[in-house]
């Protein structure tokens, strides 16, 4: 026998966006149900590890500006509402070569949107960076209005707030159908059918199998594993207070990688591979079939971290002083990866009644703010202020071809 539940709003997945969407409908006084499928600031997704890097001068493109600065904003209200130490300042650190994409790319975001910045020549960043060991063609770019979001307290504070305005969550439950329809689309848990007005549909990784059509879109969706590897500091570190900057590091080979300060005290510090080349990638020393990026099923979820992993993590932390050779700790996350690395936020025509919010390519967590204002807005209202047109879930349509 169906069990039928009826609500204004239904959101599918509390992690990052999810909770955040939660939180705006139910602080609006919207009626709205949370499902997640474990518990909310689980490790089993994209979105623990203890700190996410947010920049304001976006490497990844200039016109990802607007909404970052949205998303600055609308941080400074859940730390507010909550009470909570959400964000730390940092400041950020791009290093490379004068040419390579972390450095001409924050530059010309930086340069387009009037923002504040400094470029320091490699004589400048040996003197106030120590921490990293550079090579004498590597420049870099200091931004302050960046730091650390922390992604696990961050859900964990959305939804206790959504559940102090009235939001129904429903923990350890997963859906396992969404019915699209105009007026009353359906989401199926086991027995139980809930029916709403609007579903948003904020599964991370399982979004491309949950939705019909998602996964193919563009060419294919993708979910890969990626490893994160917590190093003990042993040297005379530069400082604890005020914090290192978070960083990103642009490799001659290809290789983007980054770190943040230490988060514990000045006992560790952890860093991560954003991207490799595809020749990195095939003469690293890996296990048979481990390859960097290798696709996940999410539902068994990502290879967990092993010796090469370790030995990758450990080569690139030799960019760094004062630093144990091999990490203590690791843990493996996963990206979903669209085919053009920008993200997927709105509606499509054959899926009336869902909101969508994926796809967001390794570098979606700064934004989980603004995100989840925008998505709420699209379920409540049909339209947002926020700039997400260039994540229209459309994009890559070929137009009807004319007879
Ligand atoms: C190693 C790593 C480092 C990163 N670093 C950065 C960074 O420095 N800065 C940055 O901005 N971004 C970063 N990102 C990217 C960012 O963390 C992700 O883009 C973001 O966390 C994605 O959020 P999400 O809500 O889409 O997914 P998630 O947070 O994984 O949430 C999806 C939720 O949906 C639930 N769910 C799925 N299916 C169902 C179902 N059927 N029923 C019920 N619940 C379901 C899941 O359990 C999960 O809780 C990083 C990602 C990784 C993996």
């Amino acid at each position: 026998m169906t069990t039928r539940v009826d609500t204004d709003t239904v959101v599918v997945g509390l992690g990052a966006m999810g909770s955040q969407a939660l939180w705006r409908l139910a602080r609006d006084g919207v009626d709205v149900i949370g499902v997640e499928q474990f518990s909310p600031g689980h490790d089993r997704g994209s979105s623990h590890g203890e700190s996410r890097i947010i920049r304001t001068a976006y490497l990844e493109g200039a016109e990802y500006v607007p909404f970052v600065r949205a998303a600055w904003r609308a941080w400074g209200e859940l730390e507010e509402a909550s009470g909570s130490r959400l964000v730390v300042r940092s400041g950020a650190l791009m290093l490379g070569r004068p040419g390579s994409g972390a450095i001409s790319g924050s530059i010309a975001a930086a340069e387009q949107h009037g923002l504040a910045h400094e470029h320091l020549s490699p004589a400048a960043l040996a003197e106030r960076h120590p921490r990293h060991a550079v090579r004498p063609d590597e420049v870099g770019v200091f931004e302050e209005a960046a730091g650390v979001v922390l992604p696990e307290a961050s859900i964990l504070a959305a939804v206790r707030l959504a559940r102090q305005a009235g939001a129904r969550v429903w923990t350890h439950q997963a859906v396992t159908r969404i019915e699209p329809d105009p007026d009353r689309p359906r989401v199926r848990i086991g027995d139980t059918e809930i029916r709403a007005r609007r579903v948003i549909v904020t599964a991370g990784a399982w979004l491309p199998a949950l939705v019909p059509g998602v996964a193919g879109l563009g060419g294919g969706i993708r979910v890969e594993r990626r490893v994160l590897g917590w190093f003990r500091i042993t040297g005379p570190a530069p400082g604890t207070a005020p914090p290192e900057p978070v960083f990103a590091r642009d490799e001659p080979d290809g290789t983007l990688w980054y770190g943040f300060p230490s988060m514990d005290g000045g006992r560790t510090l952890k860093i991560g591979v954003h991207a490799e080349s595809p020749e990195v990638r095939a003469s690293a020393v890996r296990p048979p079939g481990a390859q960097w990026g290798e696709p996940v099923d999410p539902d068994t979820g990502p290879r967990p971290p092993d010796e090469a992993d370790a030995h990758r993590l450990g080569e690139l932390a030799t960019g760094l002083r004062g630093v144990a050779p091999l990490p203590e700790r690791m843990a493996s996350c996963m990206y979903t990866m669209t085919p053009d690395e920008h993200f997927l936020i709105g509606r499509r025509d054959e899926l009336p009644g869902l909101v969508l919010a994926g796809g967001f390519s390794g570098h979606g967590f700064k934004f989980a703010s603004a995100v989840g204002q925008a998505v709420a807005d699209l379920a409540r209202d049909g339209r947002t202020e926020l700039p997400v047109g260039m994540f229209d879930p459309h994009r890559w349509d070929t137009p009807p071809t004319r007879l």
